[in-house]
Formats: structure tokens, C-alpha cells, sequence
């Protein structure tokens, strides 16, 4: 014997009685089946109203509801059958008309299972109809068992038993109710009472879920639980199951599967005695209101531990920008009092942190470049860190062969990341190529960015156009956020003025040394400072290459010929508090509507790179909301920081 309980919605119109028709036939195959229902959804409430009035009053409250009840018999049923149904119904609907105010409420699943129980019997199958009034008794399960299982017993012929939820009658045989949710309970009492093999609740969701989906969209269903936390979900708040028919069902043994009528393919959660785990494992959340707050409770199975729960949460609530009025713990749960109006974004901090883990994207990282950056990278991604961001890279490929990226293009997924960390003068050339083959770009080669605008261009577009990325955020000043800031201005409607850089490493170290310039510039190569040919950094093709990139990122299409540059002579006697300034500046006499330098200059007191130290970059960006100006300056190289700044562009 099965017990099928079907709620308020899964009866409320006749396309939703079809569907129930559909799930009971198909189980009474097999077994023999006793359906329980509610009153169709509503109309205990409106039953609730109408037996506070009387008279024409009750009239006519009465009239619609009988009008939804008959809209349903005339889709379910034709001809002789429908007026018999109809007939039925009248007499129901003339006894509510005189029935004491408290009784009213008990119409609706005489209603509901009235109309059921006629189809079933339509259909052919041998029906039977129970009157819950007279097998239920309440607060005294030792009776209702007895009573229901001789009744059903009389009736070996019976395939399909109805009976109506909710409704019972007292000890001393007046009509009376479960209270409000009850049908479950009706469901569970039959079941204990015949030793179902299966009690199923048939609702409108897709079982008991990890949180209520109206306040956290993200709760997904449970799909096993043990009757006591089912219980303990059931009496914080979880609305799907009515928490006193927990306890017939696990006497009893029987498990309860919570489904949803509208999705029957979908097999809900099934509540049974699963052993309790040794360590804690989080069930879900509920909330219930506590007078002007909120109770947010967190339940688990198996041993919690109360004081770390309570720490993550607030540590959740912080990110949220929530927080707990009070915390405190209880057998299977730890809770939480919020204040109402954030109860919604406290249970979704709960929920995320507690019960929603991000899986980890797989990224495949190629490599171009051996050298200390392509090293550093590599030393870097493996340590895992990423995983922290939700990504999962790992390096498929590193190498500084000039044939590397034609292999890549031709063999690596798509969103593969390669990472040019060459200072290759035409790898470039490949990048357009990548893209279109979906493969994301990372470069730290300026070499790559710095070639003519309609290049530039090019590239950039095929980005766009294969929905990859090109990020290069490592080819002016390294780790600095010097061109992630002019994007974001830009992006912004913010007008970038001027921007003055004073981005040579190999020069600001010269400088800052206070030593002879010659001197200097033996030690910067010596460390390995300067470019191959310390004449890239002296004569301004490094400082170039960084005004070019800058530039357009701030939206200037500005090309090599546009800038004026001064390279430093290596054998003059310079005075101090000089700096090698590559600028950028409005000027309406100019095409570009900007002029562009690279020259050293006297830099007074006043000014940001007067204090430069060792290697460090600055960079002094005015904009129209930023006249004064806004001044980025640190370390701008190191393999360490370079690498960085490539998992960050890759992450992003
Ligand atoms: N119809 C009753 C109520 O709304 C019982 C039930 O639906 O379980 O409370
Ligand atoms: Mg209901």
C-alpha cells in the first residue's frame, strides 16, 4: 500500500487534477494507493471568512467558490456524470450554508476529494471514499490507526482509498482540523496505519530545498535527509512540509518523499533514517519571524560546532554588509536574529557560504618565454593561488620556440590563455590569429601593443570579434594599476588632460643613484635594468613604447611620428633632479588635439618624481574629475611583480 498526499495547488483547477490523475494511476498499476488531498489552494482561507458571517452574507462568499469548484467539474467530466458530481457538491454547498461558524473550514476537503474520487471512479477504477471525519481522531493515534486500517481492511476489492486532509474529528466526535498545513499529517496517519511502503507528499516545489527559493533563488533541493533534521527544517520554517508528520512516518519506518506534481519525472527529497553523520554536514536554512525580527536558523546533521559555525557566518554577514542582532545554538542548529528588513540578504550570505561551493574553471595556461617573467609566472601558477579566484590553470605549455605559438593556435581549446612574456619584435603578428582560433591573450611584451595604430586596431577587434580577451595590464609600469586606471577613466566618461610618466626603470635608477651618469648606466646593465641595447632606454624606444600604450588606452590614436622625443646623452655631465618624462598633454594646436614628449627635465620639489627611489615609476594622470592630479608610484619591475600582474590579467 502507497500513500499519495497531493496539496492545495496540485488540485486546483482540472488541468492539475489531470496530472494527479496521471501519478496515482500510474503507481495503482502496481499497488494498491490511499490519496489524500487538500481543499484547493485558497479556499480553506476564504472558508475560514466565510464562517464569520451567516445569512445572504455567507451567501454570497459562497458563490464563487462554488463557482471555481464547478468550473473544475465541468472540464473533468460530460453529461450524466457531471450533473451527478454537481448534485453532490449542492448538498455540500447547502450544509455550509447552515454550518457553525467553525466547521466551515472543513468544506474544502469534502470539496476537493469529492470531485477526485468521482473521477477515479470514472476512469474504471474500483474507488473508495473515506470520510476523514470518522477514521481520524485527534491526539489519539493509537485510535485513528485502528480505525483506518479496519476500514481499509473491509475493502480488499478497493485499488484506489480517497481521503480528505486536514480534517478529523475529537474525541468526543465534533468535527474538527489538524490545524493549518495538516493534510500532511492526514497522510502520514494513514500511512503509519496501513505500514505504507511509501508516504509521497506532492507539492508545488521541487522538494525540501536548502533554503526557501522565494529568498534565495540559488537554494536547490535536498535530495536525502534524516527525519530529525527534516523535522528540525520543518519547525524553523521550511513551509513544504507540516512538521507533525514527521514523527507518525519515522515510528513507523516509512520514508517520506517530498515531489513536485508539476515536475513528477524529478524524485524531490526523500526522508528517511539515514544514519547521522560523524561530522557535521549543513542541511539547509530556514527562517521564522521573532516578533519584530527575523530567526534565521542553520541546521545540520552530526556533531556541530557551534562557535566556528557562528564565525563563518559573521564573517559571511560582514561581506554582505549584514549583521546578527544575536547568535546562539540548539540540538541539530545554530541561529541567528536579524532585524527583518535584511533577513532576505543575511539568509542568502548563510546560503552562499554554507551550502553554494563555486566550481572550479579549468584553464589551460601556454607560455611563451623562458626568461625570469615566463619563469616567475610559471613558479607562481603553480602554487595553486588561482584556485582561491575559482580557477583552475594549469600550464600545458612553455617555451620560448619560435614555432611554440603556431602550435598553440593550431591545437590548444578555446579560452586557452597563451601569455607572451618574449620581448619578440613580430610575435605580434600571431596574436590576430590566436583570437581568431578563441584562444585569450596575456602579454607582457610591449613590444607587441606599441606597433602602428591600425595594427593596435586589429588586434583588438579580432578580440572583440571571437569574444576573447587581450589583457596587457603588465607593459607599463608592471604591477602599478597605471593602465587599468586610464580605462576605467576613460570607460567612465572621465577626459584624461595630461599624463605625465615617468616610466623608465633603467633611467630612474640612473638618476636616484646620485652617481655619474656613466657609472650609473655600467650598474643598471650590469643588474640587468636596461634593454639588450642600453640605447632602446637612453635614445627613448622604451619610454616610447609605454607613451604609445598609455596613450591609447586613454583613447589618443597616437602613432611613433607623433612624439617628440630628446634622448639622453650618455656622455654629458647632467645636474641633479633631473627625470626622463614621457608626456602626454591636451593641446588644441595639435591634430591629435594632444602633444606627446619624451624628454629629461629639471622636475622642482613639487613634483611627484622628485622623490622617486631606485627603479620606482610614477605616473600623474589629470583628468576633468581629477585636476588635481592623481599619482600612481612604486615598484615598476621585478619578475615577481610582472608575473603578479599576469595572473591578474589572466584572472580577471
Ligand atoms: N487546506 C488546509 C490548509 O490550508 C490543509 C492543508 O492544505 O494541508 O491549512
Ligand atoms: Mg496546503
Amino acid at each position: 500500500m502507497q500513500v499519495l498526499k497531493f496539496g492545495g495547488s496540485s488540485v486546483a483547477s482540472a488541468t492539475n487534477i489531470s496530472r494527479v490523475l496521471d501519478i496515482v494511476e500510474h503507481v495503482a498499476l502496481e499497488d494498491r494507493v490511499i490519496v489524500i488531498c487538500s481543499a484547493i489552494s485558497g479556499c480553506t482561507d476564504k472558508l475560514i471568512a466565510l464562517g464569520e458571517v451567516s445569512g445572504e452574507e455567507r451567501e454570497a462568499m459562497l458563490k464563487p467558490l462554488r463557482q471555481q469548484h464547478y468550473d473544475i467539474v465541468t472540464r473533468l467530466f460530460t453529461g450524466m456524470e457531471r450533473n451527478a458530481v454537481k448534485a453532490e457538491l449542492d448538498t455540500l454547498f447547502e450544509d455550509l450554508l447552515n454550518a457553525p461558524g467553525e466547521e466551515c473550514q472543513t468544506y474544502g476537503e469534502l470539496l476537493s476529494t469529492r470531485i477526485i474520487a468521482r473521477k477515479f471512479a470514472c476512469e474504471g477504477l474500483s474507488t473508495l471514499w473515506i470520510d476523514s471525519r470518522t477514521v481520524v481522531i485527534k491526539d489519539n493515534e493509537a485510535r485513528t490507526f485502528s480505525k483506518i486500517a479496519s476500514s481499509v481492511d473491509k475493502h480488499r476489492e478497493v485499488r484506489i482509498f480517497v481521503a480528505p486532509g486536514f480534517i478529523a474529528s475529537d474525541g468526543q466526535g465534533h468535527v474538527t482540523t489538524l490545524g493549518r498545513g495538516g493534510s500532511d499529517y492526514s497522510a502520514a496517519l494513514f500511512a503509519a496505519a496501513v505500514h505504507a511502503s511509501n508516504l509521497e507528499i506532492w507539492t508545488d516545489v521541487p522538494g525540501i530545498m536548502t533554503a526557501n527559493p522565494k529568498d534565495v533563488p540559488t537554494a536547490r533541493t535536498i535530495p536525502v535527509m534524516s527525519y530529525t533534521s527534516a523535522l528540525c527544517m520543518a519547525q524553523h520554517g521550511a513551509k513544504v512540509l507540516y512538521a507533525p508528520t514527521v514523527l507518525p512516518a519515522m515510528e513507523a519506518g516509512i520514508g517520506i518523499r517530498i515531489r513536485n506534481t508539476f515536475d513528477p519525472k524529478n524524485t524531490g527529497t526523500l526522508i528517511s533514517d539515514i544514519p547521522s553523520p560523524q561530522v557535521c554536514e549543513w542541511v539547509g536554512v530556514s527562517s521564522l519571524p521573532a516578533g519584530d525580527d527575523e530567526r534565521i536558523f542553520l541546521v545540520a546533521d552530526g556533531p556541530i560546532d557551534s562557535a566556528a559555525a557562528i564565525a563563518r557566518a559573521a564573517s559571511a554577514f560582514r561581506h554582505a554588509g549584514v549583521s546578527a542582532l544575536d547568535t546562539g545554538e540548539s540540538t541539530g542548529f545554530v541561529y541567528f536574529d536579524v532585524r527583518r528588513a535584511i533577513a532576505r540578504q543575511a539568509l542568502s550570505a548563510i546560503h552562499k557560504e554554507f551550502f553554494e561551493f563555486p566550481s572550479l574553471t579549468k584553464l589551460d595556461v601556454y607560455i611563451a618565454g623562458c626568461g625570469a617573467v615566463g619563469t616567475a609566472l610559471k613558479e607562481l601558477i603553480s602554487t595553486g593561488i588561482a584556485k582561491e579566484s575559482g580557477k583552475d590553470l594549469s600550464i600545458v605549455g612553455f617555451s620560448s620556440d619560435r614555432s611554440f605559438v603556431d602550435t598553440v593556435i593550431a591545437t590548444a581549446p578555446r579560452h586557452s590563455v597563451f601569455v607572451d612574456c618574449t620581448d619578440s619584435e613580430d610575435i605580434y603578428r600571431k596574436y590576430v590569429p590566436l583570437l581568431e582560433a578563441g584562444i585569450d591573450i596575456v602579454s607582457s611584451n610591449r613590444r607587441s601593443l606599441a606597433v602602428p595604430y591600425v595594427e593596435y586596431t586589429a588586434m583588438r577587434q579580432a578580440a572583440m570579434r571571437n569574444g576573447c580577451f587581450l589583457r596587457y595590464g603588465t607593459t607599463v609600469g608592471t604591477s602599478l594599476p597605471m593602465l587599468q586606471t586610464i580605462s576605467r577613466s576613460k570607460a567612465s566618461s572621465d577626459r584624461i588632460t595630461s599624463i605625465e610618466a615617468v616610466v623608465s626603470c633603467t633611467l630612474n635608477y640612473i638618476f636616484s643613484s646620485g652617481r655619474p651618469f656613466a657609472a650609473a648606466l655600467r650598474q643598471a646593465q650590469e643588474i640587468g635594468l636596461t634593454e639588450k641595447d642600453p640605447s632602446q632606454d637612453l635614445g627613448g624606444r622604451d619610454a616610447l613604447r609605454k607613451l604609445l600604450i598609455l596613450s591609447r588606452e586613454a583613447g589618443v590614436p597616437l602613432e611613433a611620428e607623433d612624439v617628440e622625443i630628446e634622448p639622453v646623452n650618455p656622455d654629458a655631465v647632467y645636474e641633479p633632479n633631473h627625470r626622463f618624462v614621457a608626456s602626454l598633454v591636451e593641446d588644441s594646436g595639435s591634430a591629435l588635439g594632444y602633444k606627446a614628449q619624451i624628454k629629461l627635465q629639471k622636475v622642482p620639489e613639487s613634483h611627484p618624481a622628485y622623490w622617486l627611489q631606485g627603479t620606482d615609476n610614477v605616473i600623474i594622470i589629470r583628468s576633468v574629475f581629477h585636476p588635481n592630479p592623481l599619482v600612481i608610484q612604486g615598484a615598476g619591475e621585478g619578475a615577481q611583480q610582472a608575473a603578479a600582474s599576469i595572473l591578474n590579467d589572466i584572472l580577471k
